[in-house]
């Protein structure tokens, strides 16, 4: 499951990273930019669920199917 930052503070929450652990890297890298270093109180990393792509992502996705489609049409004849 992705993991993102949440700063309440702030109120901002990162992107979802894969890892927690580049969420964790996140939060750290927004405490020595904003707090200097300190922890804001209620900060978290968060599990979120994975989000399905949108319809840009799958126009692209559809795109290399049909090409890795098309090849492989071309290479059998
Ligand atoms: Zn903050």
């Amino acid at each position: 499951m992705p993991h993102l930052y949440s700063c309440p503070v702030c109120r901002i929450e990162s992107r979802p990273y894969a890892l927690e652990e580049a969420a964790q890297r996140q939060g750290q890298r927004h405490r020595d930019e904003r707090h200097g270093g300190d922890h804001p109180h209620g900060e978290t990393i968060q599990e979120v669920p994975y989000q399905l792509p949108d319809t840009a992502q799958l126009r692209i996705l559809a795109a290399i199917v049909a090409v890795v489609l098309f090849a492989l049409i071309i290479k059998a004849f």
